[in-house]
């Protein structure tokens, strides 16, 4: 009995995910949504498809998805989005927030504004 218990926890744990394993995963992720941004304008539903897979690829490696690529996605509808197109978005200056807005499903995504403005002067940087 003791010794079943024992393998049905081996078996559960996950250990320490390798380094490599999630930097692997992440290139992934950015390469499916730099590619569904070129797509998108000539074929959203194939920038959908690769949201899908971005998303698999977040669950079945455990890897969530990055912060920067996270909010160019519904992750209601798994819609691709663009500002514009299918999305919209509105800054609160007061409460210091942005709010996104996918078209498709109505889904509401809020964004720290303080994040936001930290990231753009990153990009600057870089
Ligand atoms: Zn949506």
């Amino acid at each position: 009995m003791s010794n079943k218990m024992c393998m049905v926890f081996k078996k559960r744990s996950r250990g320490k995910k390798k380094t490599w394993q999630v930097e692997i995963a992440k290139e992934r992720m950015h390469i499916l949504f730099d590619q569904a941004d070129r797509r998108f304008k000539t074929d959203p539903d194939l920038s959908d498809r690769y949201m899908e897979i971005a998303k698999k690829i977040s669950t079945k490696l455990n890897v969530p998805i990055p912060r920067e690529l996270k909010r160019r996605f519904c992750r209601n509808c798994g819609a691709y989005l663009v500002y514009g197109a299918n999305a919209r978005q509105r800054v609160n200056s007061e409460k210091k927030y942005v709010i996104m807005t996918c078209l498709r499903c109505s889904q509401k995504k809020r964004i720290p504004y303080v994040a936001e403005k930290k990231r753009a002067r990153k990009e600057k940087e870089d």
